[in-house]
């Protein structure tokens, strides 16, 4: 380490090894987590289960142990099933927060290297620079403007600064600065693990979709409450047994209550998180992904995100002239400055080059490599680079180099210096070209030992970064060249398409960031290109001006970003805004979606953000939009379904007390629950495991409310009506047939066989519902059958279902309906058609431009399948 004065030189790969033995890793204990027993005990007990179970009882106390069994079986088969989806994701949940990176940079064996958080053990040498987090608790060794924000431990939110000696804590952020310290605790033994200890839990806000379907659930369930207190009512007047009455009625609530909705929709989250983090997008909580689907404007960075952060010099410009690269050793002296100024290496470890630390950096220092510029001297101080002030420089021997964004360096030389390069900056920047301007200037022995001292205000670098940096000789400009990402262009196509508006923020030059945005497609037809200092005061005039597609915003500080999340928020938006930077924590909380980068970038970031990209990639936020989307959408497929159902339970009982009794009833309590909870389970849950169709980035995000008019329509007009219409004709049909006649008692074996018919019936109808709930515009065309497997299982399992409620004689003996009659069954599978047919009509009205059942055109490939229309 020729550029730094530790005082230690690390560990050795050995010792760490060997301590690392001894100590165990460096991870929190996993917390004491609520057994899954006691999370099991709570899906039993919850409010409508102890309905059941008051239900039960009764039922017990009646003298009909049959119900009172068949009840229990039911609270505990729908608790167990709850349990274990609300497991699954939490289990999900918490292999993403697995895979977010924690890298530290150590020196092993004297050399910088990276390695994982978990690996760190006491007498690690740690280099800490501005947005890392702090992994251990530590001694800090050597201090250059450090300062480090301990709110998540203290509460506090200012930053503090603490001096050489002085111990920063695990789980602690630097904001500014850098630093060397030395591991003095890991693991179990951090002041963190015993903060953690006592606050585990860090609880959300819920989320509009929470909300949302918790209204939803609350609406239904006092419907359904409704039902039961008017059933009661009415069996008392109708003559019925009191006790019978209000078991019926209690049973009737419950049915009608979606109980199982929340996990369900839980799980289909989890689901969506899952196969993001299979493409490189991590969510760090599950209602993120609703979000992502609604996003209607991403702000994105240019650097890593656009291009490949993938840099190397490609042209060197002095006073002199033009370099010729070829021969790299004319540069010497140029890169010498530019390297010493950065903390960015190439290191060869085990026989390969590895960069450790910033890209751009990285590629000054192979150039200075090749040009074989020393990088000897003794470091007196460094003043790190900072968004705001564009530009790092360090004191080596009583000369101060630096580099920085060239209108945050020129004008701190001599005039006639910056004019002339001037036009080498211009021609490089319209190039695409990253330009950094290097400089020096000698400085005196007094000012440039004061930041080796401790603590005192020579320590903060604002006050003291215009003191030194300042009457600068320039000794050129040097431009890196960053590719475009292969796909980007491609994702900002399917944007357009999708509605989405983008925007690019970047640090950068603006000719850069223009020549960049137009290589990849994202410039605007407007070619509305600002600087952050152009931007104007008020956020309404902001919102406004940057209310269209494309634009390009350079030169922006975190402050700026920050405001534009708050802008375009404030005209409707659904923001996603990227950021990598330690400031860019309070544009990520502001924006709807905070997007930081898993691979560069920085923990303060990682921390502030609701989806991590680990391949820092563009076209992974519009992969992830793209199944958040899609889950948003199975989401309302499975409710379609769901409430469907609720529409055909609950006929019955209405058509009954409308009868004033004289229809029988034509579904008992039993069979409602073995809807809900038996037959209607499987394919809702494979509804919400709808594969994402290539339509799914066709048009804008989607509006309004889960539950709108649109999806009440189609439950309560259309697909309802339909099944329920079957089910009762049925029913009626079927008791006719064996001599019924309305206001009759129909015997008790007639009634069974009756009532099992529209059991059939609904079944039935719920298992067409199944492939007409794919798609919300699309009729159930030839291609039924593909693109959802699992649902092709749900569905035969329907069906075996079907067959053993009621033909097992046992179970039909309990819930209350048996094998129907030839006629019955014929009746019965007339729902089949009759949803498909009142489902085509619909959608037929409703889109009469889409496919028309079963024509997909040969030529077109992929063909549309049934699933594929909804969006
Ligand atoms: P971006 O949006 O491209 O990531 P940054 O905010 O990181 O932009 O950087 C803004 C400008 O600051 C860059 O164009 C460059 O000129 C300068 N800069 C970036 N990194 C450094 C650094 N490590 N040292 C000095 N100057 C830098
Ligand atoms: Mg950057």
């Amino acid at each position: 380490m020729s550029t730094t004065s530790h005082a230690q030189s690390g560990l050795t790969g050995a010792q760490a090894a060997r301590r690392l033995a001894d100590e165990g890793p460096n991870a929190l204990p996993a917390g004491r987590r609520t057994p899954a027993g006691v999370l099991l005990i709570r899906e039993m007990v919850h409010f409508f289960a102890l309905l059941l179970w008051v239900a039960a009882g009764l039922a017990l106390v009646a003298g009909m142990p049959q119900l009172a069994l068949a009840i229990a079986v039911v609270v505990v088969l729908n608790g167990a099933f709850a349990f274990a989806q609300e497991y699954r994701a939490d289990r999900a949940g918490q292999r993403l927060r697995e895979l977010i990176p924690a890298e530290v940079k150590v020196v092993r064996d004297g050399r910088r290297t990276v390695v994982n958080a978990a690996d760190l053990v006491t007498g690690d040498l740690v280099l800490l620079e501005a947005g890392d987090r702090i992994s251990a608790d530590l001694e800090l060794a050597e201090v250059h403007g450090l300062a480090v924000n301990e709110s998540m431990l203290t509460g506090e939110s200012l930053a503090c600064r603490p001096g050489e000696k002085a111990t920063v804590f695990a789980g602690t952020f630097v904001v500014e600065g850098e630093a060397a310290a030395v591991v003095t605790a890991t693991g179990s033994r951090t002041r963190l693990a015993a903060v953690a200890a006592l606050t585990r839990s860090a609880t959300r806000p819920p989320s509009s979709l929470a909300r949302e379907l918790g209204r939803v659930v609350k609406v239904i369930a006092a419907i359904a409450l409704g039902v039961g207190v008017v059933f009661f009512g009415l069996s008392l007047l109708l003559g019925m047994e009191p006790s019978t009455g209000f078991l019926f009625a209690i049973g009737v609530t419950v049915a009608l209550v979606p109980e199982g909705l929340l996990p369900t929709v839980t799980l289909s989250l989890a689901r969506a998180a899952q196969r993001m983090a299979g493409q490189k997008a991590l969510v760090r909580h599950l209602e993120a992904v609703e979000t992502l689907g609604a996003t209607t404007f991403i702000c994105t960075d240019k650097t890593g995100t656009l291009t490949r952060n993938e840099m190397s010099v490609v042209r060197v410009w002095t006073p002199g002239g033009a370099l010729d690269l070829a021969d790299p050793v004319c540069a010497a002296e140029i890169m010498r400055s530019a390297v010493l100024s950065s903390t960015g290496r190439l290191v060869r470890a085990d026989g390969r080059w590895k960069p450790v630390g910033d890209p751009m950096e990285v590629a000054l220092h192979a150039l200075a490599l090749q040009a074989g510029s020393s990088e000897e001297g003794a470091v007196t101080r460094r003043l790190p680079f900072d968004p705001v002030r564009r530009r790092s420089s360090v004191i080596v021997d009583g000369v101060l180099h630096l580099k920085g964004a060239p209108d945050a360096v020129l004008p701190l030389c001599a005039a006639e210096q910056a004019e002339q390069a001037e036009q080498a900056l211009q021609e490089m920047s319209r190039g695409g070209l990253r330009v950094l301007a290097v400089a020096r200037r000698s400085v005196s022995v007094a000012c440039a030992a004061t930041g080796s001292s401790t603590g005192t205000a020579a320590q903060n670098a604002a006050g003291t970064a215009a003191d030194v940096e300042r009457d600068l000789t320039l000794l050129g400009l040097v431009g890196l060249e960053d590719p475009p990402r292969p796909d980007v262009a491609e994702a900002i196509g399917k944007c357009r398409r999708a509605g989405i508006k983008l925007a690019m923020i970047t640090g950068d030059h603006p000719g850069t960031a223009r020549a960049i945005a137009e290589k990849v497609g994202l410039l605007g037809s407007e070619e509305l290109v600002v600087t952050g200092a152009e931007l104007p005061v008020g956020d309404e005039a902001l919102g406004e001006l940057l209310d269209h597609d494309g634009a390009v915003i350079a030169r922006a500080t975190p402050e700026d970003k920050l405001r534009i999340a708050r802008a375009l928020r404030g005209r409707g938006h659904v923001v996603a805004m990227t950021g990598d930077g330690v400031n860019d924590g309070p544009a990520l909380r502001e924006a709807d979606i905070g997007v930081a980068m898993g691979a560069s970038g920085t923990d303060v970031a990682r921390e502030a953000a609701d989806l991590v990209l680990l391949d820092d990639h563009f076209a992974t936020i519009v992969v992830a939009v793209e199944l958040g989307r899609a889950t948003y959408a199975n989401i309302r497929r499975f409710l379609t379904y769901h409430l469907t159902d609720n529409v055909a339970e609950l006929t019955p009982f209405a058509v009954w007390a409308l009868s004033g009794g004289t229809i029988p009833l034509a579904l008992t309590v039993l069979q409602v629950l073995a809807l809900d909870i038996g037959t209607d389970l499987l394919p809702a849950l494979a509804l919400g495991a709808e594969p994402a169709n290539p339509r799914t980035m066709d048009g804008p995000a989607r509006t309004g409310s889960l539950v709108d008019r649109r999806l009440i329509r189609r439950v309560f007009g259309v697909l309802g009506p339909a099944e329920a219409a079957v089910e009762m004709a049925g029913f009626v049909a079927v008791l006719m047939l064996g001599g019924w006649t309305l206001g009759a008692e129909p015997s008790p074996a007639l009634l069974a066989a009756a009532s099992g018919t529209a059991f059939a019936a609904v079944v039935l109808g719920q298992l067409a519902n199944a492939f007409a709930c794919r798609s919300q515009t699309r009729p159930v065309g030839r291609a039924w059958w593909a693109g959802n497997p699992l649902l092709l299982w749900a569905v035969a399992v329907e069906a075996v279902l079907l067959l053993v409620v009621v033909g097992v004689p046992a179970l039909s003996a309990l819930l209350g309906g048996s094998f129907p009659p030839p006629a019955g069954w014929a009746l019965a599978a007339l729902a089949v058609p009759a949803v498909l047919a009142a489902d085509a009509l619909h959608k037929a009205i409703q889109d009469p431009k889409r496919g028309r059942p079963g024509h997909s055109p040969r030529t077109a490939a992929p063909c549309p399948l049934p699933g594929q229309g909804e969006r």
